[in-house]
């Protein structure tokens, strides 16, 4: 099949976390010197590289990603341009009012500002982010799954700022998911594209990494 494009970042050891969140570990449990064959221990966040929040994330009673119907995590892709917003460039529902029509139930919306151009360095932190009033509108318009170039739709303040959760809350509060950590979003600018982010069936938890990517609808 031609015409696929990866929109994760890889899975390594060192790789860049969200503040607090577990480091990633991939070692040797068993080695083909010593045991005849390969078997390797994660250790990982469960919003660990390019994933997947489930409501349960946020919400007490919110889904948890085993719970979350699979065809959620599959649609058309709607590529924003937002790659103009500066480090953190707040994306207000003026800039986003223009795609609209892009804005329905099924259609996958992917934000896209090109800050994975910084994944791995301090500035990766200084994303831009959408206001929670943003999120709202966005929603209301039939939306279920919103996806980012960036390390949250919410601004991080490790660099200075101010915390603050609304998009997920807003999101996730709905029965919605978040994809993080994407890359590559201009490669699937232009033309119709599809979206995989289907997580792991990973029972009870709130979050999965994913292996997101796009092909040719
Ligand atoms: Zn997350």
């Amino acid at each position: 099949m031609k015409d696929i494009v990866d929109l994760s970042h890889p899975l390594e050891s060192g790789m860049q976390i969200y503040p607090g969140d577990p480091r990633f570990h991939c070692a040797p449990a068993a080695e083909l010197s010593r045991d005849g064959y390969n078997v390797q221990r994660l250790q990982m966040g469960s919003h660990t590289g390019t994933h997947v929040d489930a409501p349960y994330h946020f919400i007490a009673d919110g889904k948890k990603i085993d719970d979350v119907p699979i065809d959620t995590f599959i649609g058309r892709a709607a590529v924003l341009d937002m790659s103009y917003k500066g480090a953190k460039g707040k994306i207000q529902w003026e800039d986003l009012a223009i795609f609209e029509d892009l804005m329905k139930s099924g259609n996958i919306l992917l934000i896209r500002t090109d800050w994975s151009k910084h994944w791995g360095h301090s500035i990766y932190y200084d994303h831009p982010y959408l206001t929670r009033a943003a999120a709202a509108e966005i929603l209301k318009r039939g939306v279920k799954v919103i996806g980012v170039d960036t390390l949250s739709p919410d601004a991080t303040a490790i660099n200075g700022g101010t915390w603050d959760f609304g998009v997920h809350e807003e999101v996730l509060g709905s029965g919605g998911i978040i994809a993080e950590n994407l890359t590559n979003l201009a490669a699937i600018q232009e033309g119709e594209w599809m979206v995989s982010l289907v997580p792991l069936r990973l029972a009870g938890c709130d979050g999965s990494p994913v292996r997101a990517f796009a092909w040719k609808a």
